[in-house]
């Protein structure tokens, strides 16, 4: 039965479990081809296009300010129309799990503040623009060459282990291999390797590719995909900056960049273990909720609770290290002080794509932030920013508000096995955002 009296707290924490949990089982489906995948919700339709150009700048400028190896930091950048000081533009930048004085903070906004200097250049038109960008380009990925490298391994790996598939390849599978092989072996600086990656997602070897990713159930393409797309990631954000900088000269030209003052260091309570999977679904949903093993199965497919134990079992292992999300701080930064966002467009740009928690939180701040495009991935370590709800009533309130959001998405799911999100790749850049865009030295 749901435990109506445990705390907020723990009951936020117990959905999210459960949301990881069915993510994780979701993905067991498709790959026995039990379920089909749904559709990947990403920018929609109801972005109007000059405020969507402004957000992928935020997002560009995120991406080249993030150096640390891949998954260790995420960057949020916030751009503030400060009227008490000539209407200069501040443009915010938050590393996370960063103090604000570390050497990685200060390195990620004095790259920041070489990034605005070049496209206030650029804006101006005083120096030529391919230049600047490369310039830009060449300096963010040498200060992310570990990054790179790690990106670089990981496609490696995933192409050794479609190698020794046991089903075989087909000619047409063997050869985008070897085209891939020749990519990586090829390029042996970060620089080259990350604008060939770039360049090799306009060729037809990419579009095979992505047809591969859609049709393969295990994700083994998928995941190669990704890492080029996350290779080409740096060449796209660059071209992406400069051709648009002149559409914000304005914004560019009284601008001043400061790193977030605050961190969240508070210590939280350890929410209460709960990791037997048949407590867990009683005491998070209703009791007229059928949450038994030959249930789950029937919407998952046999196997499915032995599964979903395994993963608890290494939840429990690993326990909780709860930390907060670098666009979820920024917007609670912005929230609480009530800054003024640059033509009132309330976008916490950031390098990733945002978790379910991080975009539950900025619709319950009820601050009105505009949507950011999402991962959807359910990571049972967020933590809220600010003041525990222990203390504080209205985050608990907040996390009330995210409880009640995570469980109904709970029940939809158990009632019709609706085509969820499958968990994934937390910065997922699929290559098809790119394939067939102009750059800057094609044309
Ligand atoms: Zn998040």
């Amino acid at each position: 039965m749901a435990d109506h009296g445990a705390s907020v707290y723990d009951h936020f924490y117990r959905c999210l479990t459960v949301q990881h949990v069915l993510q994780h089982i979701r993905r067991y489906a498709l790959s026995n081809a039990y379920i089909s995948r749904g559709e990947k919700k990403t920018r929609g339709p109801h972005f109007k296009k000059e405020e969507d150009c402004w957000h992928i700048f935020l997002d560009s400028l995120s991406i080249l300010c993030d150096h640390k190896t891949g998954g260790q930091t995420v960057t949020s950048i916030a751009a503030e129309l400060d009227h008490g000081n000539n209407g200069k533009r501040t443009f915010w930048i938050l590393v996370n799990r960063q103090h604000p004085e570390s050497e990685t903070a200060l390195r990620a906004s004095d790259h920041l503040n070489g990034l605005m200097e070049r496209l206030h250049q650029s804006a101006r038109g005083v120096q030529a623009n391919e230049q600047l960008m490369f310039e830009s380009f060449y300096d963010s990925v040498s200060k992310a060459r570990n990054r790179v490298n790690n990106y670089r391994k990981k496609l490696q790996g995933r192409i050794a282990a479609l190698k020794d598939r046991a089903t075989g390849l087909s000619p047409e599978e063997i050869l985008l291999i070897e085209k891939i092989d020749t990519l990586v072996d090829e390029n042996k600086t970060v620089c080259t390797l990350c604008k060939k990656a770039y360049e090799f997602r306009s060729t037809g070897h990419a579009r095979k590719l992505a047809e591969r990713a859609r049709k393969d159930p295990t994700d083994e393409w998928k995941h190669v995909c990704h890492f080029i797309g996350r290779l080409g990631a740096w060449l796209k954000a660059s071209l992406f900056l400069f051709e648009n900088a002149s559409c914000f000269a304005d914004i560019l030209s009284n601008y001043e960049v400061k790193i977030v003052p605050i961190g969240d260091y508070t210590r939280f309570s350890t929410p209460q273990p709960m990791w037997d999977l048949q407590r867990l679904l009683l005491h998070t949903l209703p009791t007229h909720f059928d949450v038994s093993k030959a249930r789950l199965e029937h919407l998952f497919g046999q196997g499915a609770w032995n599964v979903a134990n395994s993963l608890l079992e290494e939840c429990e292992a690993t326990g909780w290290r709860l930390k907060t999300h670098a666009e979820a701080s920024m917007a609670h930064f912005f929230f609480v002080e009530d800054r003024h966002f640059v033509n009132e467009d309330r976008y916490i740009g950031c390098s990733k794509p945002s978790c379910m928690c991080c975009e539950l939180y900025l619709e319950a701040l009820s601050g009105k932030f505009a949507q950011r495009p999402r991962s959807g991935n359910a990571w049972i370590q967020w933590r809220l920013p600010g003041p525990s709800p222990s203390t504080s009533a209205s985050a608990n309130a907040i996390m009330q508000r995210m409880a009640d959001r995570l469980q109904r998405d709970i029940e939809i799911e158990l009632i019709s096995a609706s085509k969820g999100h499958v968990f994934t790749h937390d910065s997922s850049t699929n290559m098809s955002s790119v394939l067939g865009r102009s750059s800057m030295h094609h044309q």
